[in-house]
């Protein structure tokens, strides 16, 4: 029988997994992964044989800006930590999650899963990038334990950080369509993003604990289609007029990092054709309206 651990339970991600009611969830208290002592104690306790790892430092491009290195220091620190326990408790599979914002700035669309070497990454965030593509090569590296890296896109729900210093795109403008009476949006909204619906990625997630098939490394970008991108003033619009809001303005003095990051779910959906993904509008109003209350 597998013991199914998640780290970052706490996070966007982990809140849509609790419904997965036998699966371990601690807290950073209980299973800090900055911590080398306490995490090998915490394996040696619980042996669990299927590890899906969300812990991370994560933020939007302002959050990235402006601490590049220290995003870089503590998911190196965690990732590290996590690989060697699973190495250690010979964990039979790992499932981890990079990001489609870890590519190559400059590159050929749309992105696929073998172009995550290829060069550079944007300058907003490149210490989570390598940081998230050593997790790659990490995993890569482990000789007892099969690994999945999952490579969602933009994710956006409930229980997402709403934080106006630290917040995503799509929190951040739900914060501030809510809480002022202006709509002052960062950038031009000219930029393009696919954005995937929380429940929809926990449940491709599901489909991997349980994937018996697997390899002994998978990558998978986890994407909506890619005529499902949309730019950001397109976001705007749909907030603007779901909260009620007359007037928007563009602060263009502001970064919009990478112009776009078009990403293919071809791999996804010939390995797992079941996947299917939700109306981007329908769940970006019940997130607003989860927020509101
Ligand atoms: P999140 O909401 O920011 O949650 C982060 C989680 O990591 C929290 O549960 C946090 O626990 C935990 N954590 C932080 N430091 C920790 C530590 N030292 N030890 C143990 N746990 C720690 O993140 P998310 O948005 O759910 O993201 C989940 C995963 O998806 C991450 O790996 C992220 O890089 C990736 N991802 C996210 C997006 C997105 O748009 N959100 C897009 C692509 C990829 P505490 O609350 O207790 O600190």
């Amino acid at each position: 029988m597998s013991r199914v651990l998640v780290t970052g339970g706490s996070g966007l991600v982990g809140h849509s997994l609790h419904k997965y009611s036998d699966w371990l969830f601690p807290s950073s208290k209980e299973l800090d992964l900055l911590d080398h002592v306490s995490t090998m104690r915490y394996f040696d306790n619980i042996r669990p044989t299927i590890v899906v790892h969300l812990a991370a430092r994560v933020g939007g491009l302002y959050r990235n800006l402006n601490e590049n290195m220290e995003m870089f220091h503590d998911n190196m620190k965690m990732n590290l930590n996590i690989v060697q326990a699973c190495e250690q408790y010979k964990v039979t599979k790992l499932i981890v999650v990079l990001s489609t914002c870890i590519f190559p700035d400059k590159c050929e669309y749309p992105l696929d899963e073998s172009m995550i070497h290829m060069g550079p990454p944007h300058h907003s965030n490149e210490g989570y990038a390598y940081a998230k593509r050593m997790l790659e090569v990490q995993t890569k590296l482990l000789k007892n334990t099969k690994t999945i890296c999952l490579i969602p896109t933009n994710l956006f729900g409930p229980h997402d950080n709403f934080d106006l210093t630290t917040a995503h795109v799509i929190p951040a403008l739900i914060n501030k369509a809510v809480n002022n009476k202006t709509f002052n949006v960062l950038g031009s909204g000219r930029a393009l993003r696919q954005f995937l619906y929380v429940e929809d990625f926990a449940n491709i997630i599901h489909t991997c604990v349980n994937w018996e098939q697997v390899n002994e490394h998978e990558l998978f970008i986890c994407a909506p289609n890619e005529e499902d991108e949309v730019y950001i003033e397109y976001v705007v619009d749909i907030i603007k007029n779901h909260v009620g809001i007359d007037e928007i303005t563009y602060d263009m003095t502001c970064s919009d990092g990478q112009y776009k990051k078009t990403a293919s779910n071809k791999k996804l959906l010939e390995t797992f054709p079941n996947i299917k993904f939700s109306n981007f509008e329908e769940k970006l109003k019940d997130t607003i309206n989860w927020y509101i209350k």
